[in-house]
C-alpha cells in the first residue's frame, strides 16, 4: 500500500529494539510530517549520537569522550560503587538524588548455562576498579551496593565477586550491601517510584 522507500524506512526502524511492526509504520509516517529543517536536524543528530556516544571506560555508563559524568565528577564519593546490569538500570536511582556514590555497569550477569562467563562482562574491571580504589586511591573501605534484580544469574555473579574479592585478600574491606525489601521482587527500573527507591536505598542492608 506505501511507497518502496516509506516500506523500507519502517523495515529499518522496526530493527530499533522494542519497535514492533505497528509502531515502525507509525513512527515512519510521522517522520514524513516534519519540516525539512527538522529532518535534517534529525539526521545530523542521528550521526553525531551515533558518533560521539561510547561507553565508560571506567564504569560502562554511556558518556562522551573517555569517561562519564559520574566517573569524571570531583564531588561523588568513589568509595560507594552500586552495581547495576544495563546502563539504563541507575537511572531511577541516580533520579531519586540520595545516591552520591559512582556506579558500575555490568552490561551482562555471569550465567555459564547461557554461556555468559565473567570475560563477556564488565566484572573482571569491577575487580580493578575495587582494588585501585583501596591501593593507590586510598579509600579504606568500598560499599558495593548491589541493585541487581534477582536472580541465578545475578546470584552466581556476586558469588563470583566474593570469591574473587576474598582470593585477593579484600573482602574484608568490601561491605556488600542490596537495596531493602520494598522494592518488589520484578520491579520494572522504567516504572518504579522514586519514594520507593528512596526508602530501599535508606534501609540497605
Ligand atoms: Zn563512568
Amino acid at each position: 500500500m506505501f511507497p518502496q522507500p516509506l516500506q523500507e524506512l519502517s523495515q529499518n526502524l522496526k530493527k530499533i529494539p522494542g519497535i514492533g511492526q505497528k509502531s515502525s509504520q507509525k513512527l515512519a509516517l510521522d517522520l514524513l510530517q516534519l519540516t525539512n529543517e527538522q529532518y535534517n536536524e534529525l539526521i545530523i543528530n542521528l550521526q553525531e549520537a551515533r558518533d560521539k556516544v561510547d561507553f565508560c571506560q571506567e564504569c560502562g555508563f554511556f558518556c562522551e569522550g573517555r569517561m562519564c559524568v559520574f566517573c569524571s565528577s570531583r564531588v561523588r564519593d568513589y568509595s560507594q560503587i552500586c552495581l547495576v546490569e544495563k546502563p539504563t538500570d541507575l537511572i531511577p536511582l541516580e533520579k531519586s538524588e540520595i545516591y552520591r556514590g559512582v556506579y558500575h555497569v555490568l552490561i551482562k550477569l555471569i550465567s555459564p548455562l547461557d554461556n555468559v562467563f565473567p570475560e563477556h562482562t564488565n566484572v573482571n574491571k569491577l575487580i580493578s576498579r575495587i582494588e585501585e580504589q583501596l591501593t593507590e586511591k586510598g579509600s579504606k573501605e568500598i560499599e558495593l551496593v548491589l541493585f541487581l534484580k534477582p536472580s541465578f544469574s545475578a546470584d552466581t555473579t556476586i558469588a563470583y565477586i566474593r570469591d574473587i574479592l576474598s582470593s585477593r585478600g579484600l573482602l574484608d574491606k568490601v561491605k556488600l550491601t542490596r537495596l531493602a525489601t520494598g522494592l518488589p521482587l520484578y520491579y520494572n527500573t522504567d516504572t518504579i517510584d522514586q519514594a520507593t527507591i528512596v526508602r530501599a536505598f535508606e534501609d540497605r542492608k
